[in-house]
C-alpha cells in the first residue's frame, strides 16, 4: 500500500475525524432479559429464549441501562430525550440470532452535547451527535484461518454470552480544526471519555476485553475547503495507542490516494496493531440498508425531568475542571503536567497519591519505569501490571531507606512479572539496603586502600574524587547501600 509521509500529507489535506465509541454498560443482567454479563464465563452458560431470539419471547427494558444511559448523556451535556423509542437495525449475522439488533435510529436517548479535551496546553471542544443505547451482539470465533477472520477459516464457533448486554454508542460529529494533531486529539478523546466512563461507574472500561470499543472515522479535504471528504471508519481499535496509530495511518494512506488524483472508498476498514496497517473492510452501508423500523415489542422510554435532574446531581466532577483541580494540587509545572496527561497517567497518579505517595515520586515512576514496560509490551499504562497501591508502596520503602531509587527499579520489574507485593519482591531478591556498619566501615576501608590515588586527590581537596570511591563501596555491596552514607564514611575515614 502506498502512503504519503505524515507532513507531505498535512502539508495538502486537512482531516477531519469522527469517533463513534461503545461502551458496555456495568449492569448486573443485560438489556432485555434477566441473563448474566459477567465476562469471561464457559460459552453459551449465560443465555435465555430472550437474547437466543427464540420465537415467542419478549424484551423488557433494563432500568439501570437507562438511568446508565441518561448519566453518559449528562455528563457529555446532552439534551435527554422526553421521549424516545428503541429501533430495530435489520441484518442477518450468525452472532445476532433474531436478525435485527435492537437500538436506537432517530430518537437517541441523548443528543446534542459536547465535551471538551485538553492536549499540549490546548483545548479542542468535541461536539457529541448522540448517545443512543442498543444490545451487543454475540460472539464468533473463525477457526482455522491465518487472520482470524472468516475469511480462510475451516469452521466458526459462536457464544451468545454477550449477545444483548447493554451498549451506549456515543457518536461525536465531525471534529475539525485539529490539523496535524488529529491522530492524538482521538486518542485524547478516548482517554478523557474512559476516565469519565470510570468515574461514572458505569463501565468497567477495558478496551482489551472489548467493553470499550472505538471505531475511527477519518476523511481528508484540501486545505482551504469547507466540503468533507469521503470517509473510512476503521473498527474495533482496541487500546488507545492503536487509535491514534491508526488514524495517523489512514491520514496517510488517504492522503496517497487523493494526492494520486484517486477517491476514496467509503468502506469500513480493519486495524492490524502488528504491522500498524489498516485494510479493505466492507463497503460501508447507508442507514436506509437496515431497514430501521421502530421496535414494536418494547414500550417508549420516557424519563421524568425529576428523574433526569436526580441523576444530574450524581455526577462525578468533569474531566477539564478535574485536570485544573489537580495540577493546582500537585504543583506540577505546565510541562509536567502535559507529559503526565498524555502519557494518560492522570488517574493513576491521583490514585498513588491517595495510597501515600507524594506527587512528584508518583509522576517520576508512572512516567519512567512503568511507562517505558508499557512502550515495551505496547500496552497501555493501566495495563501494566502493577497498581498505584504497590507503585506507593515502593516509594514508601524508598523512603524509609529500605531500598534507593536503583533497587526499586528491581523492584517494579519483580512487582510486574508477578512475584508478589514490593515488600515480598525485597525480601525474595534480596534487595534490602544493608545497615550493617560494620560490613559498611569494611567496604568503605577495602575502598580507601585499593586506591590510594584517588584517596590523595581528595586529601589534596578535589573532593568530588570521592565518586569513584562511592562507586567501588556500591559495587561491592551489590548496589544495596545508602550512597549518602558511604560518602559521610569516606570523608570522615579520609578527613
Ligand atoms: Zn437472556
Amino acid at each position: 500500500m502506498t502512503v504519503l509521509s505524515y507532513e507531505e500529507a498535512l502539508a495538502a489535506y486537512d482531516p477531519v475525524l469522527g469517533l463513534e465509541v461503545h461502551v458496555e454498560l456495568n449492569t448486573i443482567s443485560k438489556m432485555f432479559c434477566g441473563c448474566s454479563t459477567t465476562f469471561g464465563a464457559e460459552p453459551n452458560t449465560q443465555v435465555c429464549a430472550v437474547c437466543l431470539g427464540l420465537p415467542g419471547s419478549l424484551p423488557v427494558v433494563n432500568a439501570k441501562a437507562v438511568e446508565s444511559a441518561i448519566r453518559i448523556g449528562l455528563a457529555l451535556n446532552c439534551t435527554i430525550a422526553e421521549w424516545c423509542r428503541f429501533s430495530r437495525k435489520n441484518y442477518f449475522y450468525p452472532d445476532m440470532p433474531k436478525n435485527y439488533q435492537i437500538s436506537q435510529y432517530d430518537e437517541p436517548i441523548a443528543y446534542d452535547g459536547w465535551t471538551e479535551v485538553g492536549l499540549d496546553g490546548q483545548t479542542f471542544r468535541i461536539g457529541i451527535e448522540r448517545a443512543h443505547m442498543e444490545e451487543d451482539t454475540g460472539k464468533s470465533l473463525h477457526v482455522g484461518g491465518a487472520t482470524g477472520r472468516i475469511h480462510g477459516a475451516d469452521y466458526s464457533l459462536l457464544d451468545y454470552n454477550r449477545s444483548g448486554v447493554p451498549l451506549i454508542e456515543i457518536v461525536t460529529k465531525p471534529v475539525e480544526g485539529t490539523g496535524a494533531k488529529a491522530p492524538e486529539v482521538a486518542r485524547a478523546y478516548v482517554t478523557m471519555l474512559r476516565d469519565l466512563l470510570r468515574a461514572l461507574d458505569v463501565s468497567d472500561v477495558r478496551m482489551e476485553q472489548g467493553s470499550l470499543r472505538c471505531d475511527a472515522n477519518l476523511s481528508l479535504r484540501p486545505i482551504g475547503t469547507s466540503t468533507l471528504g469521503t470517509r473510512t471508519e476503521t473498527k474495533n481499535v482496541n487500546s488507545l495507542r492503536s487509535v491514534e496509530r491508526a488514524v495517523r495511518y489512514e491520514i496517510t494512506r488517504q492522503a496517497a490516494v487523493l494526492a494520486a488524483g484517486g477517491r476514496v472508498t467509503q468502506e469500513t476498514r480493519h486495524w492490524h496493531e502488528d504491522s500498524g496497517v489498516t485494510t479493505s473492510g466492507r463497503s460501508k452501508e447507508t442507514a436506509e440498508d437496515y431497514r430501521y423500523f421502530p421496535e414494536p415489542d418494547l414500550v417508549p422510554v420516557a424519563p421524568s425531568r425529576e428523574w433526569v435532574e436526580e441523576l444530574r446531581a450524581t455526577l462525578p466532577e468533569p474531566p477539564a475542571a478535574k485536570l485544573q483541580r489537580v495540577s493546582a494540587e500537585w504543583a506540577f509545572s505546565e510541562l509536567e503536567m502535559r507529559d503526565v496527561v498524555s502519557a494518560g497517567a492522570v488517574n493513576a497518579i491521583e490514585a498513588t497519591v491517595a495510597a501515600g505517595a507524594s506527587p512528584q515520586s508518583a509522576r517520576k515512576w508512572w512516567l519512567t519505569e512503568v511507562a517505558r514496560r508499557a512502550n515495551e509490551a505496547g500496552v497501555d499504562l493501566e495495563d501494566v501490571r502493577i497498581s498505584p497501591q504497590q507503585v506507593a508502596e515502593i516509594q514508601a520503602l524508598v523512603e524509609k531507606g529500605t531500598i534507593n531509587d536503583k533497587l526499586a527499579r528491581q523492584v517494579f520489574e519483580g512487582v510486574i512479572a508477578g512475584e508478589g507485593s514490593p515488600a515480598e519482591v525485597v525480601a525474595a531478591r534480596d534487595l534490602a539496603i544493608v545497615s550493617d556498619e560494620a560490613a559498611l566501615a569494611a567496604a568503605v576501608n577495602e575502598a580507601i586502600n585499593a586506591n590510594p590515588d584517588i584517596v590523595d586527590k581528595i586529601k589534596s581537596g578535589k573532593v568530588q574524587a570521592a565518586g569513584a570511591l562511592i562507586g567501588s563501596v556500591m559495587k561491592q555491596m551489590r548496589g544495596q547501600a545508602d550512597a549518602a552514607r558511604v560518602r559521610e564514611l569516606i570523608l570522615e575515614k579520609i578527613g
